[in-house]
This record gives structure tokens, sequence and C-alpha cells, in this order.
């Protein structure tokens, strides 16, 4: 599966050159163009598909066993001291590029990175109309 409009179908088979840190049959791991840290990385499946909701489930499961290995090798690398892995899922989620990928961010301590959000409270009545719904 591929879309000849996709950039990251592109990088993902080597037509768009991209720093490449790991190539395998099913993924190509690149470092970002606008890192949010030194080392932010991103997991690219070769194959299209839009995002998490249309992932094949054999590649998501390898993409996280390809998340893991590569933190435990880049945390030595990059001496850095935490990792956030990000995965954005349509534009309300920041997704930009329409093809999924998984962000491996690298974390210095009293680094800079914007992540985050602000912490509500879970209220009774949401508890209860979820817990309900998925019944
Ligand atoms: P999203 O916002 O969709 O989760 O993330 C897209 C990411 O792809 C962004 O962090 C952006 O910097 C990165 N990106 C977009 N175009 C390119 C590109 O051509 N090359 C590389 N290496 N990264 C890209
Ligand atoms: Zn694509």
């Amino acid at each position: 599966m591929r879309d000849d409009n996709c950039i990251f179908c592109k990088i993902a088979a080597g037509e768009i050159p991209s720093a490449a840190l790991y190539e395998d049959e099913d993924f190509r791991v690149i470092l970002d163009l606008s890192p949010a840290s030194k080392g932010h990385a991103l997991i690219i499946p070769k194959e299209h598909y839009r995002n998490l909701f249309d992932l094949e489930d054999g590649l998501a499961a390898k993409a996280l066993v390809l998340a893991k290995k590569m933190t435990i090798k880049l945390k030595d690398v990059l001496e850095c001291d935490g990792y956030n892995i990000v995965q954005n899922n349509e534009e309300a989620a920041g997704q930009t590029v329409f093809h999924f990928h998984m962000h491996m961010i690298p974390r210095y301590k009293g680094d800079k990175v914007g992540l985050g959000w602000h912490m509500g409270k879970l209220e009774e009545k949401d508890k209860e109309e979820i817990l309900n719904k998925l019944k």
C-alpha cells in the first residue's frame, strides 16, 4: 500500500533523502527535521496507513517493540535522561503528516520540550457515561 502524494511513503522508500538511523523490511527510522530535542526521531512504516486507526495489527505490535529497542540504544548514544513516545492521530490531535508514525523524543533534565496538558478532574457523570457506553 502506497500513496504517491505522501512524503513519508517517499522517505520510507528511500526516494527522498533522510537521516536514517535504522531500516528493516517494515520500517525506516529517521531523525525529525524539526526536532523537539536533540535526537528526536520518527518510526515510519514502509506501507501507507493514515494513522493508528487503520494501522495493521502486526505492524502496530512491531512498531512498539522497535520503539523499545531504539530508545534503549539511543539512550546510551544521546546520554539523555528519559524518553517520550508520542503518536498523533488526526488534525485535532496534532497530526500534520497523514502517514502513521511514532515520535521518539529524548528528554534531558531541565529541557524546554513542551509536552503535557492541564490536569483536570475526573467528573462522576463523565465516568458513568463512558463506562456505560462501553458496555
Ligand atoms: P505529526 O505532527 O504528524 O505527528 O509529526 C510530523 C513530524 O514530521 C513533525 O515532527 C515534522 O517535523 C516531521 N517532518 C515533516 N516533514 C518531514 C521531512 O520531510 N523529513 C523529516 N525528517 N521530518 C519531517
Ligand atoms: Zn504514506
